[in-house]
């Protein structure tokens, strides 16, 4: 009998797990590169390789990054949903004349990231659609107006599509349009745009959005002038498990050659009022347990190069995100004050998950609560804003809002 607490496979699941399976996922622990078809024999997991895909994943999370689950407080700024660009799963983007449609002023950009700074958040993330009367500036002077109120506060904004955008209205190459805002104060990018960096399912979802080319052009151009970014991958659509694991494949490789990633974030697609369910060409989403293996799955291809892999609540609920954190996954994601995106295409997980309620469901599943920056630095470990002895008294919604001490804001 083998009492050591070290997984062994070949006692642990010796009788229930298939050879192909339990194959690869020896391969995984000794630290062999998993490759496309081995992501694809772990994509087909059902049962008993399910589990014990769960279980290596959970060991592989607990080697890579130990036990305590991040999250970050970040306010969402999508400062416009004027966009022309005609997405088939984008139910966020309206033309200026239809109903919804609405674009902040600037001075109401920066007066939201003033109250989420006031609340507690450490970042805003700011993306919105291509407005074409915004004009080409529209990107730096958001980080210039945010910056010389809020210096402190790290701002994570502007999709790769963005900054083509950007570069396309002024004529100046993506390069010179990520120093600028680089110099501004911009501190990350989100790797969203991403969608399935595989032509043919980009050419059904987003045929006018940037080639996966471009979107691999300019992600490795920021990590070069030094801005990180995330990387994400939205499934659960017209895909088929083979792209998932050219995606993970790809991002791997880039994150080889630039480091630049700082965590990689599944997103499942929300379909409900997307154009393209209406039209019969998707299916609903990915299914529970789809998700449970994408994150899983990631762990074991993406860990040792990206150990960060965040679970986005926003998309599958909050239960969901307990599941795959014990998968594989090691971050909450953020707070998402006002996330507008996935509610507008159906998702029903609301808009706000306060720290508490991040620290309860940590805390649930075993591990450690700890809040960090945008860039994965720790700020506090361990519960700061949850009771567990008296949950009673710990707000878990937005009423928890406190003016911090020690904001202050330049004139
Ligand atoms: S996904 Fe972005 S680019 Fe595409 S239609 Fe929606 S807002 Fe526009």
């Amino acid at each position: 009998m083998n009492n050591s607490p070290t997984l062994n496979l070949t006692h642990s699941f010796r009788f229930a797990v298939s050879t192909r399976v339990r194959r690869v996922l020896e391969k995984a622990l000794e630290g062999r590169e998993i490759d496309c078809q081995d992501a694809l024999t772990l994509f087909e997991a059902r049962g008993q390789d399910l589990l014990a895909l769960m279980v290596v994943a959970d060991e592989l999370r607990r080697e890579q990054v130990g036990e305590r689950v991040t999250f970050v407080q970040t306010r969402n700024i999508n400062f416009t949903n004027v966009c022309y660009t005609g997405c088939e799963f984008c139910a966020f983007a309206r033309h200026r004349n239809q109903p919804g449609a609405y674009t902040f002023e600037l001075e109401e950009v920066v007066e939201q990231a003033k109250e989420a700074w006031a609340w507690g958040c450490t970042e805003v993330c700011m993306q919105g659609g291509l407005n074409p009367l915004l004009g080409g500036d529209i990107y730096v002077e958001l980080v210039r107006a945010i910056k010389s109120v809020l210096p402190q506060i790290h701002i994570h904004a502007f999709s790769p599509f963005e900054i083509q955008y950007a570069s396309q209205l002024q004529r100046r190459p993506v390069e010179d349009i990520l120093w600028e805002l680089k110099e501004a104060g911009l501190g990350s990018i989100p790797g969203t745009a991403a969608e399935i960096l595989v032509p043919e399912v980009r050419q059904i979802l987003t045929k006018n959005k940037l080639s996966t080319e471009a979107w691999v052009e300019i992600i490795k151009t920021a990590h070069r002038v030094g801005l990180p970014s995330s990387a994400t991958i939205m499934y659960g659509h017209v895909d088929h498990p083979r792209h998932w694991a050219e995606h993970l494949a790809l991002i791997r490789d880039i994150q080889r050659e630039t480091g630049g990633f700082t965590e990689f974030v599944p997103l499942g697609f929300i379909y409900q009022n997307t154009q393209l369910y209406a039209k019969g060409l998707a299916r609903p989403g990915p299914t529970g347990m789809e998700s449970v293996k994408m994150h899983a799955v990631a762990r074991l291809m993406l860990g040792r190069n990206i150990p960060n892999i965040q679970v986005s609540w926003v998309k599958m609920g909050l239960q969901m995100a307990q599941m795959c954190l014990n998968a594989g996954a090691n971050d909450f994601g953020g707070t998402l004050h006002n996330e507008r995106i996935s509610r507008m295409a159906g998702a029903t997980t609301g808009q706000y998950v306060s720290p508490a309620e991040f620290e309860r469901l940590i805390l649930d599943m075993g591990r450690i609560p700890a809040e960090r920056t945008t860039t994965y630095d720790i700020l506090h470990e361990g519960p700061r804003y949850y009771n567990p002895f008296q949950p009673q008294t710990m707000p878990l919604d937005g009423s928890q809002h406190q003016a911090r001490a020690d904001i202050v804001l330049a004139p």
